[in-house]
């Protein structure tokens, strides 16, 4: 038996590019989509920040918490998605980054993260749009099946 809750969905257009120099990257990406009609996708991201902002969410208090760190930063994988919220496409994306000496950290991305340079792949989906809505059990905006 399985528990997962989910949707079959079909593939779409596949997108490369680049992000805009010095421009906030989930803004970028989330523009992009906007600009392109996409309300669905994934996508993964390498290249490097100037400054990122990154945390965790705190299960138990229910918010995200998150720091800002001003410093060149290699992306070593970006991942997310992209669904709708409110009716427009949101980012989900989590990072792992490395410092010029290889060591790591990451952790789910918020704005503000200035793009240094970085290479987009992204798969946008089709089929029912799956939109963000709050969830009683996480206090997160989770995806809702109906
Ligand atoms: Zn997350």
């Amino acid at each position: 038996m399985n528990d997962m809750t989910g949707l079959e969905m079909q593939h779409g257009r596949l997108f490369v590019g680049r992000l805009p120099y010095k421009k906030d990257l989930i803004t970028s990406v989330e523009n992009f989509c906007k600009e392109s009609s996409i309300d669905m996708a994934v996508f993964s991201i390498i290249g490097a920040v100037s400054s990122v902002t990154i945390g965790s969410y705190d299960q138990k208090q229910q918010v995200y918490v998150s720091h800002f760190e001003k410093a060149p930063l290699e992306i070593l994988t970006c991942t997310g998605n992209i669904s709708l919220k409110k009716g427009n496409p949101v980012a989900h994306a989590h990072i792992v980054l490395c410092d010029e000496e290889g060591k790591t950290t990451g952790g789910h991305l918020f704005s503000d993260t200035i793009v240094f340079a970085a290479e987009i792949e992204l798969q946008e989906l089709i089929g029912n749009t799956l939109e963000r809505v709050y969830d009683k059990n996480t206090g997160l905006m989770l995806w809702k099946f109906i």
